[in-house]
């Protein structure tokens, strides 16, 4: 029996090539050669940008915006030579479709001003053009609704809002210093400045009185709701709590925060101010969220049916056209795959990129992947294809260039990374940090310890962007997505190529009383 099991594995030395045996990672230099050379002088990413952005526009999830997005990405994989090109079904939509058709909102009184300003997803329309005094619900408290009572029927409302508006000495655009990817290389930060401690009853108390006044002004018919952006001085597009059949929201209109400061103000002075407002939104049934999904086959006998996966979402928010988020994560990952088709490579390994939908409203698009490929949510168990999953890398962090990577504490990994990022350490791409990023579609694999990765990108503007009318194609620093492309290529095609799959997390024994939620 014995010499019997020597004699085979004796055999297999013979038979194996002998790169199928090394431990240790061999980055093909050459290969990494022709990859930077196809992406810097070759490069699809300005051309890709202008199409995803300017050209499909907005990409509401389930909204016709979204739908086309699609449908142009599905065009454009086929023409770049992808295989298996297709729309798949991801998940069910609760909210369904919603279009923006027109959006008119300008100060009428004391003088004549208009706003540039956004819809809150998911509203209903006005009645036509709405002409009407702004009030003011400067409520602090639920007793403080009452001297509204029976005065807001019809009229335009104005928000109350805590927040303000602080001059920043800080610049527009950053980039990580040295010092700051010191210390996010190191297991824990050493800065030590702490946020305020969090006060979990006033958060509690405030969204209770949210809830007070917006009962409120349901009941009291008020024509529509005006909010501001927050701390930042553009409209954000956060959208309301809506399942599809419910009845419409009131119109609600998100202010850049200087022109709803200057209403707040003027009526505070007692200076009457009226609007005129038209707001036109159309529901609709559109209730499954898609990924758009492209592949290079592998070609090696044994590991063809393992995927390695590349992504990013394509859904945005309304305002803007999503370009830095993430637009420009979805056209880095086409550039990819762009750059390793033009190459001719054959990958052992199939590589599979995936656009996402329906990321902003809670990973929709990837975590309707893992459920229908890897694993079943409610047991936990393992599909088949869970064995064939090579890993996973997402880019969801704006415009700006890679770094570094996030491992989310996959200590398995670092070795392998650290010489995967090696010929990127002159671009400024080299810190490896053993902490997790979170809010992004890499987390629908990492909850089941597969290894779905992040990488550590320069914040460039990303407040001025984040969900903003504002985060459109200026947006996109062209020379910092062509590097991330031509990084993001190498390691997909670094991860098809290994002899072994991109290891898992090791399997815990679960706590007892450990917290059941996955984050
Ligand atoms: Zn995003």
């Amino acid at each position: 029996m014995k010499i019997r099991k020597i004699s085979i594995a004796l055999l297999m030395l013979f038979i194996m090539p002998t790169w199928l045996l090394s431990q240790s990672e061999n980055v093909d230099l050459a290969m990494i050669y022709k990859i930077k050379q196809e992406g810097m002088k070759n490069s699809g990413i300005e051309e890709l940008a202008f199409w995803l952005t300017d050209f499909v526009g907005p990409r509401l999830t389930a909204s016709t915006g979204y739908l086309s997005g699609n449908e142009w990405a599905k065009k454009k994989m086929e023409e770049l030579g992808f295989q298996n090109v297709r729309i798949e079904a991801a998940k069910d939509f609760t909210r369904g479709g919603w279009d923006n058709l027109k959006t008119y909102a300008a100060l009428t009184a004391p003088y004549y001003a208009n706003f540039a300003c956004n819809p809150v997803a998911w509203t209903g329309s006005t009645n036509g053009l709405i002409k009407s005094d702004v009030v003011y619900l400067d409520v602090k408290a639920e007793g403080d609704l009452d001297k509204f009572k029976g005065k807001l029927s019809g009229k335009i409302v104005l928000m109350p809002s805590t927040a303000t508006y602080d001059v920043s000495f800080d610049p527009l655009a950053s980039r990580y210093t040295d010092a700051q990817l010191k210390d996010l290389s190191m297991a824990t930060s050493g800065n030590n400045s702490r946020r305020p401690p969090f006060d979990r009853a006033a958060m509690m108390a405030q969204r209770a009185l949210r809830t007070k006044i917006s009962d409120f002004i349901k009941t009291e018919g008020v024509a529509v709701i005006l909010n501001n952006s927050g701390t930042f001085n553009v409209p954000r597009s956060n959208g309301a709590n809506y399942k599809s059949g419910d009845k419409e929201p009131i119109a609600e209109l998100n202010l850049p925060i200087e022109d709803h400061g200057r209403m707040v103000r003027l009526i505070q002075h007692n200076v009457p101010v009226t609007m005129e407002i038209e707001i036109q939104n159309k529901f609709f049934d559109s209730p499954t969220v898609y990924n758009v999904i492209g592949e290079i086959p592998g070609s090696d006998k044994l590991l063809k049916n393992e995927v390695v996966l590349l992504g990013a979402h394509i859904d945005s928010w309304n305002g803007g056209t999503g370009a830095a988020d993430n637009a420009s994560g979805c056209i880095v990952m086409m550039e990819a795959m762009r750059i390793l088709k033009n190459l001719d490579v054959a990958p052992r390994r199939t590589i599979r990129v995936a656009l996402w939908g329906g990321e902003e409203q809670g990973l929709f698009g990837s975590s309707g992947y893992v459920e229908k490929y890897l694993v079943d949510p409610k047991t936990r168990e393992h599909k088949p294809d869970f064995d064939k999953f090579a890993g996973y890398f997402n880019m969801d962090n704006g415009s700006g260039k890679y770094r570094g990577i996030y491992l989310q504490e996959n200590e398995l990994v670092k070795p392998i990374f650290e010489e995967w990022l090696k010929p990127f350490a002159d671009m400024g791409c080299s810190t490896i940090t053993m902490r997790n990023t979170s809010g992004t579609d890499h987390l629908s694999f990492d909850r089941y310890g597969l290894p779905g990765f992040q990488f550590i990108q320069d914040e460039i503007e990303y407040d001025r962007g984040y969900h903003t009318v504002m985060d459109t194609y200026e947006r996109l620093v062209m020379a910092d997505l062509k590097q991330n492309a031509i990084i993001t290529a190498s390691f997909v095609y670094n991860a098809a190529m290994r002899n072994v799959k991109l290891p898992n997390k090791p399997v815990m024994k679960p706590r007892p009383n450990a917290d059941q939620r996955m984050y």
